[in-house]
């Protein structure tokens, strides 16, 4: 454990000040291999941050990627390391009842780390919903819903394998709307196999297509217009560039949405200018942060756009996260894809998140509303030491 000295400067006032920031890599094995386009995941490592306040309210926050630094330029450990260096300096003594000014106050010192910001804004507004009694939703402008519907992502890599675990999901109903990560193979492969699905499911289910950015235009082109014949509903992301993606738009019967494209509210605004997309995936971590998800969401409704509330495949902190903002959105149309705690083998709350009716329920207690099971995320956590920064010691 190291600790970095920090002067010891009380509040001005009575105002709760960051007392102390811990980080953790916590490393949960999937219930199967994850298959994209650009990584597969046997396991998941979350990035979790604790925030000790001095009013004794602890809030948590989660930065975890997908297949460590296969989709973008952070990853769990670089969060850890981010945090521990420059953003826990920054927190320290900072009045922790002011969220978003202590949040515009890292953005001058913090660029970019859009995830690790996540976190962040995370951890203090569960402190800050603990403290006021309130649930993170109430804090984020009230909740419009209390369930959200949770589509689920089909990436065995075998059709067979993928077509049992959807009637084994629409049996239990827990999701009715699959997610088919395509784009490893060949084209053809992929378009056999999104059709073998959906001839399986019929009308019973939604299926839908991610392809992780993997195609050209050209392939995107003859990809769109087959899925759309095998009844797929959306294809997610086909390309990386938006100009192509706005080239692509309403050429074929199928939405297009767009979501590694989306980085935060500036990129929103530039993928509805150029009308590059039918529907945005939504990501906390993605848009930088709860507050900068909802100004991505505000933009997609005045541009007519729909909305989708999107996972990095986060564990159940930032799943929830994700849930309490989501749930504040005026528009959803096409619900979430917040499942990222069922694809894993363990839990590691203390009381499970209700998946139920092909939906979640967005936990109503104060802050996220969820309580970690401290033996099971000590048992999980990586076996390096625990950095702890800290004011007072
Ligand atoms: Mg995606």
């Amino acid at each position: 454990m190291s600790t970095i000295p920090a002067p010891h400067f009380p509040a001005a006032t009575s105002s709760p000040v960051v007392e102390r920031v811990e980080t953790l890599l916590v490393d949960v094995p999937t219930i199967r291999p994850h298959r994209l386009s650009v990584a597969t995941m046997n396991g998941q490592s979350m990035m979790l941050v604790k925030v000790y306040c001095s009013d004794g309210t602890i809030g948590i926050g989660e930065g975890s990627t997908i297949g460590g630094l296969a989709y973008g330029g952070e990853s769990p450990e670089g969060m850890k390391l981010a945090i521990d260096t420059y953003f826990a300096p920054a927190l320290l003594g900072e009045d922790a009842a002011r969220v978003p000014t202590l949040m515009a106050r890292l953005a001058k010192r913090i660029k970019e780390n859009r995830f690790a910001r996540s976190a962040v804004e995370t951890a203090l507004f569960d402190a800050q919903g603990k403290r006021l009694g309130l649930p993170v939703s109430e804090l984020l402008g009230g909740r419009r819903r209390d369930r959200l519907p949770v589509a689920w992502t089909l990436a065995s890599g075998d059709t067979a394998r993928d077509i049992a675990e959807a009637e084994s999901m629409l049996d239990l109903r827990r999701h009715r709307i699959f997610k088919l990560k395509i784009g490893a193979r060949t084209l053809q492969e992929d378009i056999a196999h999104v059709a073998a699905i959906k001839r399986a499911l019929g009308e019973r289910a939604a299926v839908r297509v991610d392809v992780n950015m993997a195609w050209s235009e050209t392939e995107a082109a003859y990809g769109m217009a087959a899925l759309a014949d095998a009844g797929c509903e959306l294809v997610e992301q086909p390309v990386a560039s938006t100009a192509a993606l706005a080239r692509l738009m309403r050429r074929f019967p199928v939405a297009l949405m767009a979501d590694e494209a989306l980085t935060g509210p500036e990129s929103a605004f530039e993928l509805a200018r150029i009308g590059g997309a039918d529907v945005f995936a939504v990501k906390i971590e993605q848009s930088g942060g709860l507050s900068n998800a909802q100004r991505v969401a505000a933009i997609a409704d005045a541009a007519g756009i729909e909305l989708y509330g999107g996972t990095m495949l986060e564990g159940p902190v930032g799943t929830i996260a994700s849930a309490q903002v989501f749930a504040t959105f005026a528009n959803l149309q096409r619900g979430t894809e917040l499942f990222g705690p069922l694809l894993l083998t363990e839990d590691i709350l203390a009381t499970p998140l209700d998946y139920s009716d092909f939906e979640l329920t967005v936990p109503d207690a104060p802050g996220l509303g969820i309580e970690l099971d401290e033996d099971r995320v000590a048992f999980f956590t990586r076996n390096a030491p625990r950095k702890t920064i800290s004011l007072a010691e």
